[in-house]
């Protein structure tokens, strides 16, 4: 496992999908200059929970229209928020979590979003993966959030092997050098929203097939690597 891991190449990764999506220079910091709200983007990223983007977009626009921070969530009346968010699914859960969430913010920690994981971890509703997104789309602190994309293309790819995205962000953290922790999630995400699509990945389209276990397997026929399979990852 660590040998392809550590020979794999990721500059290339990053470079060829950074062409295919038009997505310019991901060496370049753009993150540290365009970070976004981070409270919005902590808020977008419970409501992106178990739902598609589209409907996180719709709610997230409608719910920031007229509760754009700490202060006004946490006053907001549980009914409102639940219409409000409605659109994303377990909207009754999301409400009093989103308004908890910003509850405590306001309680300890001044109204602003903290930026160490350990205390994003401690709010109501934020587990790893919305911590990871905060830092990195918030802070533009370098993180690696796992969604379910980034977990199943690390998979494919063959650089780890792992059943959960908890495992996959625990295993990143160890063979992923630092410099590619924040463009990894963007790229990844687009590519399987496009390409590398849960079902069916159109290995033929993709410019990276040449460097994926699962591309090259295809290529030769061959049965694709599963993460419950014991044999090593082969070496690049
Ligand atoms: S070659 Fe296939 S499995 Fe590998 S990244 Fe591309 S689309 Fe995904």
């Amino acid at each position: 496992m660590k040998q392809r891991a550590l020979s794999f190449p990721w500059t290339e990764l990053l470079d060829r999908l950074s062409i295919l999506y038009g997505r310019g220079d991901w060496r370049v910091p753009y993150l540290r200059e365009h970070a976004e709200n981070p409270f919005q983007v902590l808020i977008g990223t419970i409501l992106s929970q178990r739902t598609k983007d589209a409907n996180t977009d719709r709610a997230s626009l409608a719910l920031f229209a007229e509760y754009p921070d700490a202060a006004g969530l946490a006053k907001a009346p549980l009914a409102d928020l639940e219409r409000l968010i409605r659109a994303t699914g377990f909207y009754r859960m999301k409400a009093r979590n989103i308004r908890a969430c910003a509850r405590a913010i306001l309680r300890e920690h001044g109204g602003i979003v903290p930026r160490s994981m350990e205390e994003l971890l401690a709010l109501p509703g934020v587990g790893p993966k919305t911590a990871n997104c905060v830092l990195v789309f918030g802070y533009a602190e370098p993180a690696i959030p796992v969604d379910t994309h980034v977990h199943r293309i690390s998979n494919r790819l063959g650089v780890l092997r792992t059943r959960t995205p908890e495992q996959t962000e625990a295993r990143l953290r160890e063979i992923l050098p630092r410099e590619y922790w924040i463009p990894l999630n963007p790229l990844l995400v687009q590519h399987g929203q496009n390409l590398c699509r849960p079902r069916n990945p159109r290995c033929e389209l993709c410019p990276v097939a040449d460097i994926c276990a699962t591309g090259l397997a295809r290529a030769r026929g061959e049965r694709p690597p599963r993460p419950e399979d014991r044999r090593p990852l082969p070496a690049m």
